[in-house]
């Protein structure tokens, strides 16, 4: 069944409570949550679910589930079973998550320096990649390392806009990403708005001002194919 999406409404939220809706060998299921479930190339998150005894349930990752915008969270190995209806307080590693959203709204960053179709990408805690489909001689990681501080010194608040599918596909412009296509069934499609900057489909997580994503460095650049140059970037100062 669907899971109350909160973090799509506020990726800020590192606590909240839930009831367990279904437990099966995949993990948990509960009717809403704050574990952004991994897709889109951002990895899940971790964290905890804590009883009303005191016990605690560590969670190893966070998935998609069959239905339309479920969510089941994967148990660390021998974690004591949950029974459906209970009531838990949740809680991410949130220092975690807010590395995965400063480096995801860093990279629709680097998709206005890079001006070019994005053909893979993926964000884990402690990096992040695009791959383009562009000439090799045309990427230099101090142009890209400038070109994103510029942006990002604009300090600009990022907002989430809705739009119907059949607006979207109207806007095929809208979609840079040829790998990933934005998800499609639930009648809307999520965009994420950087004022001046970029407008995009996303479900991921970001930071409410791009100035909280501060320093980036590329750390590396290379060729995985005719079609994918990977930029590789981290956070913080050399
Ligand atoms: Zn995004």
């Amino acid at each position: 069944m669907a899971t109350g999406l909160l973090f799509r409404d506020d990726a800020y939220l590192k606590t909240a409570s839930a009831r367990v809706v279904a437990v099966h060998e995949r993990g948990i299921e509960l009717d809403r949550t704050i574990f952004y479930p991994q897709g889109g190339g951002q990895a899940g998150d971790t964290g905890v679910l804590r009883r009303s005894d005191g016990g605690q349930i560590l969670i190893a990752n966070t998935c998609k589930g069959d239905a339309i915008d479920s969510v089941v969270h994967v148990p660390a190995p021998d974690m004591p079973r949950l029974e459906v209806g209970e009531t838990l307080a949740l809680e991410i590693d949130w220092e975690r998550r807010y590395a995965l959203m400063r480096l995801h709204t860093a990279l629709h960053v680097m998709s206005c320096v890079v001006v070019a179709p994005v053909t893979g990408g993926n964000i884990a805690p402690d990096r992040a990649r695009l791959d383009f489909d562009i000439d090799m001689s045309l990427l230099d990681a101090r142009k890209i390392e400038q070109g994103m501080a510029e942006l990002i010194a604009r300090g600009a608040a990022t907002e989430t806009v809705w739009i119907t599918d059949a607006e979207l596909d109207a806007r095929p412009e809208l979609v840079k990403t040829m790998s990933v296509q934005p998800p499609r069934g639930s009648g809307r499609v999520r965009l994420l708005r950087i004022p001046d900057i970029d407008l995009q489909p996303c479900g991921g997580t970001h930071v409410g001002n791009i100035g909280e994503i501060g320093d980036v460095r590329v750390l590396k650049i290379r060729s995985e194919g005719r079609r994918n140059k990977r930029v590789e970037i981290a956070l913080g100062s050399k």
